[in-house]
């Protein structure tokens, strides 16, 4: 009787059912990941920010994604750096062997954007969320700074694992018509979702503070179908807020403090 009921279509349904739905209950409770680690993963470490081995922390740590800063030399090459100069000598004005006199504290020379690529593509798990920064000089050359930028990323087949994020409109503009198919975030808070959308962004990524003065913004540009991230977020406070408003990610120097949070969810 037993073994004919386990052979019956019935117990066959019902197995698939229970598999089923455990399936869906273990995607439900999976927690999406919404860290990134603002420069690398540094400051716990007492690493340089924007150093290799701070985006090597942040893979190991499984952020979501890591971000750095991308500067233009005067002889063209593309460096990783948040200041626009590197340790006092001036990015735009320098060529890059001349920004080899001086080291980061670590030891390492200042990145090339190709090599921090190589680095952070040796992986597809943490995404390289790649700042386009505003270039001194003007427009010309942060535009030329964008098209360079995406031209290294499509050579190095990077595409999947680069997602793209600038201060200038008109930047981000432009890399919604060279790569389309790139996730790509605004950074200055000035523009509602809609301007952003309209535009061709894929993602308002705004200072917490510009939430705060335009609290409609996170679900308009949610319901818009823009991803939302908020920076630079430091406090369990602030976390707390931003991840109780749906937003999809969190920029922070302190990524393990918000995989703590979200641990304790
Ligand atoms: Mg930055």
């Amino acid at each position: 009787m037993i073994s004919k009921f386990l052979n019956s279509q019935t117990m066959k349904t019902t197995y698939l059912v229970l598999v089923f739905s455990f399936l869906l209950a273990s995607c439900g409770k999976r927690v999406t990941n919404p860290v990134i680690a603002h420069r690398g993963a540094w400051k716990a470490q007492e690493l340089p920010q924007n150093s290799i081995a701070s985006l090597k922390k942040a893979i190991a740590l499984g952020c979501y994604g890591s971000e750095f800063d991308v500067h233009l030399t005067k002889d063209d090459i593309l460096v990783v750096n948040h200041d626009k100069d590197f340790m006092g000598i001036d990015i735009e004005t320098a060529t890059y062997d001349e920004l080899l006199a001086k080291q980061l504290p670590n030891g390492e020379k200042i990145p090339t954007l190709k090599a921090y690529l190589e680095e952070g593509l040796t992986q597809k798990k943490t995404k390289l969320i790649l700042e386009l920064k505003t270039a001194p000089s003007g427009k010309e050359r942060t535009l030329k700074l964008t098209r360079m930028a995406i031209d290294l990323v499509h050579s190095l087949k990077g595409q999947a694992v680069v997602e793209y994020i600038c201060f200038d409109f008109d930047a981000g503009q432009l890399v919604s018509q060279l790569a389309p198919k790139a996730e790509v975030a605004y950074l200055n808070g000035d523009k509602t979702p809609a301007e952003a959308k309209k535009a061709g962004y894929t993602s308002i990524d705004y200072n917490y503070k510009v939430y705060l003065e335009n609290p409609t913004w996170i679900k308009e540009a949610l319901d818009l179908g823009l991803t939302v991230n908020a920076w630079t977020v430091n406090t369990e406070e602030e976390m707390r807020n931003l991840l109780g408003q749906n937003v999809n990610f969190i920029t922070t120097n302190e990524p393990e403090l918000l995989f703590k949070i979200l641990d304790k969810k």
